[in-house]
């Protein structure tokens, strides 16, 4: 069959009426007309409707089209006609016209299928299948089916063009895609490494990057300047939602710039990106600063598509006689609130207090939360008698407060807890009362993260990553107080509450990232093991450089506005991080194992590398990689111990000072007086001739003999 004459299904014009093409594809759909059959035909282009009539096809060809089922691969030839008055179907792009099949060949049949991959109706004014509820493993173990089906096509398409327009943009301003190793050290990046062992250098291990990091710092300093990378990363994180243990990152370095050259290159870019899926961004974006960000919205990502802001109202009730409020303030507590403005008509007494007060406010970690609703110039709640006039008008003022409004308040003696549970509840008003608008995308900057954050063991932990430059360098890092003062050049770019990415300028200086280290706890000794090679490129002239990286598939997921991310990778993995394709991640076999140095010799708790290399019976059982079970190790060691006696019998018998055998570490000897000469049999090539493989003068052998 000759495939250079193809047309594609969703490019035949009613123009092309009359001609005779060639067309391949999968069926879609069929309906038998008794006599007449009709076939929607789908490649990647679209569907056309196909029909096979005895008169055109012939007997033969309408016998084998009789017996096409869904997702059978085929090719026809046939004419192009206008489809008759009324008989056009709107759900297809190509619905004026069909094609006469003349020819048809069966390139490979299918199964029936495990779900429905069709979605266009094939009678004009009949529903289409729209979306199906098939379960998520059946469609990524199916993932070729599923791909098959017109929007999943669509996702990686867009998809290949986001992409596309990322590499052609960041050329255009002087970037060089760069690839940067996938068999690493460790990066750090706060999450665990997935590991690779290697067999060439027993038991030691490969990490995969949990991103480019140190290796597009060692390009600036490599002097490229500008580079990009859309770089494939690996976390072993525990599963969240919308996580992937590996994700493709949009990375990005740069060096002579500020955060001002960063935010300009990355609002361009993400602007062009959006505009693939048909979305507006304003520039420029919004900025907030975390504290801003944290004291009015609760959150470092915050979502600012609706208000709701939070307003602080602490020093309103310095002098109260509320209880609550009084002792909290004595404690060191905050007081903040929300104006929800003009709701108090969703918002009842009742779902204030028995909903919101008593269930959902506790449920995010509030001990309580008081509201107020304004009504008749005046506020009204369960509690109100418990303010002065004073506050009760402080609190009109500070909040702007109109008829209709509705307050809720969150104090607590922790401001962690103050703001988290506020921000919980201002997302979940958000979208109890609508308003959200579907459609609507707000980018900001957020900036000025604290560099460190405490950890449980009183120290301080990298609240990005370590080589994110401080506001200042003058800081003891021994002083955790002063350490967590700190504010970093790091910053976040969020999108409707999600974060997008983020990154930094970064530490150029030797001594600094050296004092960064030790305040994050880590030895000389430690650092050097770790990080040595990349500080030691820091003695060779490291320009100022920054960068940021962006999570394409979550990206990709908002442009194209998508329930999930796993709707915009080809071969996702499911929600427990496995692959219902492939099966992965699957068990090995023990022989895989013990090639990399991983067979547990004792059965116990113990890799190779450690205690068995003391004990003799692990060592044998390590050099002939044969597992034993507790029971088997009693025989074995009496064994052990019986030869032992053997050996010191016979070498004494012997006369000699050397053990006659050894399982302890081997080493090669020559034999006193030995000369090394080539066995004839070698030279006649007669030696290795019964060896099961042969590769030059070695033959293979199992890798018990190694
Ligand atoms: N390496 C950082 C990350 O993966 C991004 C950056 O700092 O450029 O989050």
């Amino acid at each position: 069959m000759d495939f250079s004459q193809r047309v594609f299904c969703g490019e035949v014009k009613t123009d092309d009426a009359g001609r005779d093409i060639l067309l391949a594809g999968w069926v879609d759909a069929y309906r038998d007309h008794g006599g007449l059959l009709f076939i929607h035909l789908r490649d990647r282009s679209g569907i056309i409707q196909i029909v096979f009539s005895p008169d055109v096809a012939g007997e033969n060809f309408c016998r084998q089209a009789a017996a096409l089922r869904a997702e059978f691969c085929i090719a026809v030839q046939g004419e192009v006609r206008r489809r008759l008055s009324g008989t056009e179907n709107p759900n297809i792009e190509t619905g004026e016209i069909e094609i006469f099949v003349k020819k048809l060949n069966v390139l490979g049949e299918s199964d029936p299928l495990p779900f429905a991959i069709s979605d266009k109706a094939m009678v004009a004014g009949s529903a289409s299948a729209g979306e199906d509820n098939v379960a998520e493993d059946l469609r990524l173990q199916y993932r070729y089916l599923d791909i098959r089906r017109p929007v999943m096509q669509n996702n990686l398409l867009l998809r290949h063009r986001i992409f596309l327009t990322v590499r052609e943009f960041l050329s255009s301003r002087g970037f060089v895609e760069v690839e940067t190793p996938c068999l690493t050290m460790s990066t750090p990046e706060g999450a665990r490494d997935y590991l690779v062992p290697s067999r060439v250098h027993e038991q030691k291990f490969y990490a995969l990057p949990q991103s480019p990091q140190l290796f597009k710092q060692l390009l600036m300093i490599g002097g490229m300047e500008r580079y990009f990378q859309l770089a494939r990363c690996f976390r072993d994180e525990d599963l969240r939602p919308n996580r992937q243990p590996e994700f493709t990152q949009l990375d990005i370095e740069a060096s002579f710039i500020d955060e001002e050259f960063l935010y300009d290159l990355i609002e361009d870019l993400t602007c062009r990106m959006f505009s693939i899926g048909g979305i507006t961004l304003k520039r420029p974006f919004a900025r907030m600063t975390y504290r801003e960000a944290m004291d009015t919205t609760g959150s470092d990502r915050p979502d600012l598509r609706f208000g709701l802001r939070f307003v602080e109202v602490t020093d309103l009730f310095s002098q109260t006689k509320y209880a609550i409020f009084r002792q909290i303030l004595q404690r060191g507590g905050c007081i903040k609130g929300i104006n929800i403005k003009g709701q108090s008509e969703k918002l009842s007494k009742n779902v204030l207090q028995n909903e919101y007060a008593k269930e959902i406010a506790p449920s995010f970690g509030a001990k309580g939360m008081t509201w107020m609703r304004a009504e008749e110039g005046r506020l009204e709640s369960n509690i109100v008698q418990f303010f002065s006039e004073a506050e009760l008008n402080g609190l009109k003022k500070r909040f702007n407060v109109e008829d209709g409004d509705v307050l809720i308040m969150v104090a607590d003696p922790s401001y962690q807890i103050v703001v988290s549970a506020l921000g919980q509840l201002r997302l979940h008003l958000a979208n109890r009362l609508g308003l959200i608008s579907a459609g609507s995308f707000y980018p900001v900057w957020v900036t000025e993260f604290p560099l460190f954050e405490a950890t449980d063991e009183g120290g301080v932990t990298s609240s990005h990553h370590p080589f994110t430059a401080p506001d200042r360098v003058d800081f003891d890092p021994k002083n955790v107080e002063d350490l967590l003062q700190l504010r970093s050049r790091a910053y976040d770019l969020v999108v409707n509450g999600e974060e997008l990415g983020g990154g930094s300028i970064r530490i150029n200086n030797r001594d600094l990232q050296r004092k960064i280290f030790a305040a994050l706890g880590l030895t000389e000794e430690e650092t050097k093991e770790k990080f040595g090679f990349f500080l030691r490129a820091f003695d060779f002239g490291a320009p100022p450089h920054g960068g940021l990286a962006l999570g394409m598939d979550r990206t990709v997921s908002m442009i194209l506005q998508t329930s999930s991310i796993r709707e915009v990778i080809a071969f996702p993995k499911n929600r427990s991080a496995a692959c219902p394709l492939t099966g992965a991640p699957s068990s090995v076999k023990r022989e895989q194992l013990a090639e990399l140095g991983l067979l547990n010799p004792g059965g116990e708790n113990t890799l190779p590398g450690d205690a068995h290399q003391e004990n003799l019976l692990d060592r044998i059982s390590w050099v002939s990689r044969i597992g034993a079970t507790a029971e088997e190790r009693k025989t074995l060691e009496q064994a052990l111990v019986q030869a032992d006696k053997l050996a010191i019998l016979a070498r004494e018998n012997a006369g000699l000072d050397d053990p006659l055998c050894t399982v302890t570490p081997v080493a090669n000897r020559m034999r006193e007086g030995a000369k090394e000469k080539r066995s004839i049999f070698a030279e006649k090539g007669q030696l290795l001739k019964s060896a099961p493989a042969v590769k030059g003068s070695y033959f293979k052998v199992n890798a018990v003999l190694e």
